[in-house]
């Protein structure tokens, strides 16, 4: 089985899929020569604009990790990140993402308001992610740190061996800003809300898609956003394919949304046509992106 993502080939393999023991071995060694290679070519970063609902316009991005092999596949997250978090080699990997991501906001500073980068609870969890992004941020004087966004996910929370308020609250001191991401698809939600010092709710697609057909998801949505509204938070709708799922989000007063109606994720030089050209446009309304790729 094969599915299109962003115009390349991800590759699924199914010998891989029969032996899944196998198949993690595989994709260790598989990280593991990523991660000694030049990882701009072997752990390349794409994005997915953010739309600003109100403007229509890229308000930010996501970036989102992929892997290009040796024999020039594109394989996505799936593949590899569940055994990069197992085996601690997210922790080499998240750092070039992040890395990555900003390099790539300094360079379209005058484009994008802010890049959005996942955090996993192996990461999180380490003593030393918090310094490496202080150090990252002490290398860019000047550079507002709410420009950066951690995505953390609820699973982060399960994570008992360290406090992820107080690991939270640290990173909030650096001025960079929290999403939390997947929102609505775990045990513990309104626990995030209570406790955390989060920014953001991202809502997961499951409450998205197909909601301008479908009154409990759309009533779902409506709390959600008056919730985080009365909580000062900001809320950004996942997987959004459909013209009328975004009208019905626009129509709920959702700030921003994301998904493949706007953009696929992209790789950085077809991104910043995406955002050369969404200037030009100024605005993304009735027009779907993904069109004339
Ligand atoms: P996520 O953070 O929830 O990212 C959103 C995922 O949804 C992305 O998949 C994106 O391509 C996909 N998506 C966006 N819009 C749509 C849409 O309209 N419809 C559908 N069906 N899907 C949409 P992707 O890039 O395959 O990433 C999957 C997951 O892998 C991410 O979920 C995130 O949890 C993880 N991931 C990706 N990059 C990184 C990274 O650098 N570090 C860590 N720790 N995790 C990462
Ligand atoms: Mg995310
Ligand atoms: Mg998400
Ligand atoms: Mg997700």
């Amino acid at each position: 089985a094969a599915k299109r993502a962003g115009g390349n080939r991800i590759q699924v393999y199914s010998d891989e899929l029969r032996v899944p023991v196998q198949q993690k071995i595989a994709a260790e060694s598989r990280l593991r020569v990523a991660l000694a290679g030049d990882m701009r070519d072997t752990l390349p970063v794409w994005f997915q604009p953010v739309v600003d609902t109100a403007t229509g316009k890229i308000a930010g991005a996501e970036a989102l990790v992929r892997m290009r092999t040796p024999g020039g596949e594109i394989l996505s997250p799936f593949h590899f990140v569940g055994a990069a978090e197992e085996t601690g080699l997210i922790v080499p990997l998240g750092e070039h993402v992040l890395r990555t991501a900003v390099e790539h906001l300094l360079q379209w500073s005058d484009r994008l308001g802010y890049v959005s980068v996942n955090v996993s609870p192996r990461q999180l969890a380490e003593p030393d992610f918090v310094p490496m992004v202080a150090s990252v941020l002490a290398g860019l004087p000047g550079f507002d740190p709410s420009r950066l966004v951690l995505e953390i996910t609820e699973t982060a929370l399960l994570s008992s061996a360290v406090d992820v308020g107080e690991r939270l609250n640290a990173l909030k001191e650096l001025g960079v800003r929290i999403a939390l991401d997947d929102f609505g698809t775990g045990y513990s939600s309104l626990t995030w809300l209570k406790s955390l010092p989060a920014d953001i709710v991202k809502l997961d697609r499951s409450f998205v898609a197909g909601l301008a057909e479908d009154a409990r998801k759309a009533s779902i949505i409506e709390g959600v956003l008056w919730l985080a509204r009365s909580l000062g938070m900001s809320t950004i709708a996942e997987g959004v394919e459909e013209k009328a799922d975004w009208e019905a989000l626009r129509a709920a007063g959702c700030p921003a949304v994301q998904g493949y109606f706007f953009s696929r994720p992209l790789p950085a030089p077809e991104f910043e046509t995406l955002l050369l050209n969404s200037l030009e446009r100024s605005t993304f309304e009735g027009v779907h992106l993904d069109e004339t790729m």
